[in-house]
């Protein structure tokens, strides 16, 4: 069977994974595949496609849609038979896309997918296909190494599924450090929460560190992105950590993170075994990077992991 071939899961359960109320909707949907070819074949950090039912503009099927898995390889369910992912509701209005497109057409968008994912109920049949993604992935040995995982709001999917993986996973918990920084825009729209206190009360290895963008700090500082919270927090937190030969760094969210936190590694000269820079700029100090330069010219080297939209 190839990847891209459809095959029916079964909604298990659906609910609201932000903290508190928050202006946005997102959710933890998770699909039984067991009686699918599927069942086991997923890793923590891959994702995987629902094909929407119904058909585009054209009159053509719709075509799948990727979503990042929010579960570890042995799934929800311990078996790897109920995969989990985290959909955020789309609600935006139209905006001209093409020449001739109506300047004035600003009425409700709501997109194809994510909407038709949150609305599913227990019981629903749902069309998936997968697994997709070779390198987001825990690596081959994972007590030989420390983990980094930097989210931005959704973005932070596939370290659930990584952090279950890790402390909660058949062989015990493991040993190596684990920190999770989440960026998101205020404390109600915090993901899994819940989850990664209850990770870092349990665990003295595990550290969990919710960044806020809109709100003050507990401190009375302003609000901060996750490269800023990183950079504030380097000698007293972080530093060692990205010293370490051991450190894997994980991003996953907005493509704006990984230019802050490319920035940020440049400028402390920390950047060595999880860049790779462009001979072009090869002799440019980091501190003096523009954002075209570390877009066109710096790359995720091999202990950096990147998904970011
Ligand atoms: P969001 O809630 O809009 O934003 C999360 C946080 O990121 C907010 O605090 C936001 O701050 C902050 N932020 C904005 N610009 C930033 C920058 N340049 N540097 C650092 N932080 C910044 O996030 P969301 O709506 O959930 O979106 C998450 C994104 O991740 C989506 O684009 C989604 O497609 C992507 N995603 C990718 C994958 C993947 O690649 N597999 C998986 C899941 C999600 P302010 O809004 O206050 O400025």
């Amino acid at each position: 069977m190839g990847p891209q071939e459809p095959v029916t899961g079964r909604v298990v359960s659906s609910r609201l994974c932000t903290r508190g109320k928050s202006a946005s909707f997102i959710r933890h949907v998770a699909i039984d595949i067991g009686d699918t070819p599927l069942a086991g074949r997923f890793r923590a950090g891959q994702s995987f496609g629902i094909v929407p039912p119904g058909e585009d503009e054209r009159g053509r099927p719709h075509k799948l849609r990727l979503y990042s898995l929010a579960s570890p390889s042995f799934g929800e369910d311990g078996a790897g038979r109920v995969i989990s992912t985290t959909p955020k509701r789309l609600i935006a209005e139209r905006t001209p896309q093409r020449e001739g497109d109506d300047p004035e057409d600003h009425r409700l968008f709501l997109g194809t997918c994510s909407n038709y994912v949150c609305d599913l109920r227990a019981g629903d049949e749902v069309l998936v296909t997968g697994p997709a993604g070779k390198r987001f992935l825990l690596p081959a040995e994972p007590d030989k190494h420390d983990y980094l995982f930097l989210a931005t709001g959704t973005g932070i999917a596939p370290f659930r599924g990584m952090a279950l993986e890790l402390m909660r996973g058949p062989g015990g918990p493991t040993s190596s450090r684990v920190e999770v920084v989440m960026g998101s825009p205020y404390t109600s729209d915090l993901l899994y929460d819940d989850l990664f206190s209850d990770l870092a009360a349990e665990h003295s290895n595990f550290a969990y560190h919710p960044v806020v963008s809109r709100e003050r700090r507990d401190d009375g500082g302003p609000g901060e992105y996750v490269h800023g919270h990183l950079e504030r927090r380097l000698d007293e937190r972080f530093r060692e950590m990205l010293e370490s030969p051991r450190t894997l760094v994980y991003m996953c969210g907005l493509a704006g993170m990984q230019i802050g936190v490319f920035r940020m590694l440049g400028r402390h000269g920390l950047h060595g075994p999880y860049l790779k820079l462009h001979e072009q700029i090869a002799d440019v100090d980091p501190a003096d990077w523009t954002d075209d330069q570390i877009k066109r010219r710096v790359r995720h080297g091999p202990r950096c992991m990147l998904e970011v939209y």
